[in-house]
């Protein structure tokens, strides 16, 4: 009788506590992410997080563009403790409104290379992929093959096939070469990829493979998860992935990543979470879930992955191509490349 009075009153306890407002902590509100990653891409890591933790965490998935636009317009209403999306010339551009804060994290600075996030700390690169060569195997012998550059040949005439110059991907591309070339010499390099162009920029770089595949043109440049999902699913796919720049600054790396909003409800909470994400258990699932590279380098990536071989990397920072983007969207326009 005694012992079910206590247990009454405990729960009594925690019944009004519960209620009130004071008590609306970082661990009853759990963690809001805004995702421009697709739900199937996150909710697995999210759940394991939860499990471990006991912290839920919502999440609302949209485009980059309409969920930073939502950021600006709740400012310091916004339920968002985390904006995590891809390309860096996202996180810069979201960045440069100020939808960030900085977060001083040993945790993230040892498990993130310092190229792959801002140095401010207001964003972190979660996962790594690279923007590479895909060829017919068919069609092409890979000797011929050698850099970004050289598909400006005139060698690959009416060979090459590029997804539009309106996504962030190749604008992030362009900057890379315009931060080692000059304007100059990769506005020619544009120039040429476009003479080269067998039908005009297309929509996405999945077309752009089965492009290849089909046999209309021999050669384009895509992200390597895209070549991993359909490998995956036709083994015998003819065609490759070849990795350029290799004599000289790498193949072009981007990658997916998150920083803790501006305004954060749970801002500590925020930083746990992408700690944890940055840690090897959530790295090799966050990756492997998109066929990606771990951004922690004592990951390793899943075998498919793996089996593409070793690769020199470009050690830009990828910081530089956000803040190359306006001038790569405006070079590539005056090059004529849609
Ligand atoms: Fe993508």
């Amino acid at each position: 009788m005694y012992f079910s009075r206590i247990a009454a009153l405990f729960l009594l306890v925690g019944f009004v506590s519960g209620c009130s407002p004071q008590e609306q902590t970082d661990n009853v509100e759990g963690i809001t992410v805004y995702s421009s990653r697709a739900e199937h891409l996150i909710k697995p890591l999210f759940d394991v997080f939860t499990a471990q933790t006991g912290i839920p965490v919502r999440y609302t998935t949209d485009s980059e563009a309409a969920l930073i636009s939502r950021l600006e317009a709740e400012g310091e209403n916004t339920p968002a403790d985390i904006l995590l999306t891809v390309d860096a010339g996202n996180l810069w551009f979201a960045d440069s409104k100020n939808l960030f804060q900085a977060v001083d994290s040993p945790i993230l600075q040892g498990n993130v290379p310092e190229n792959l996030r801002s140095q401010a700390g207001t964003w972190f690169g979660l996962s790594v992929r690279a923007r590479t060569i895909v060829y017919s195997t068919d069609r092409v012998d890979r000797q011929n093959l050698d850099s970004y550059e050289g598909l400006a040949d005139s060698e690959w005439q009416g060979r090459l096939c590029l997804r539009t110059s309106k996504k962030v991907y190749n604008q992030s591309l362009v900057a890379s070469l315009i931060t080692r070339l000059g304007i100059e010499e990769t506005e020619n390099i544009v120039a040429g990829w476009v003479k080269n162009l067998a039908v005009e920029p297309l929509g996405s770089d999945n077309q752009a493979i089965e492009a290849v595949v089909a046999g209309v043109c021999d050669v384009t440049v895509v992200n390597t998860y895209y070549f991993g999902r359909m490998q995956a699913d036709n083994p015998e796919i003819p065609a490759a992935i070849f990795w350029p720049n290799q004599s000289t600054s790498g193949v072009h790396l981007n990658v997916s990543g998150a920083g803790v909003t501006r305004n954060a409800p749970n801002p500590a909470l925020a930083q746990q979470l992408l700690e944890w994400l940055s840690e090897s258990e959530a790295q090799a699932m966050f990756a492997g879930l998109n066929k990606e590279f771990p951004v922690n380098p004592s990951v390793d990536a899943i075998d498919q992955v793996e089996a593409w071989g070793d690769f020199k990397a470009d050690s830009l920072n990828v910081e530089e191509v956000g803040r190359l983007q306006a001038e790569a969207v405006m070079l590539m326009d005056r090059a004529g490349y849609k």
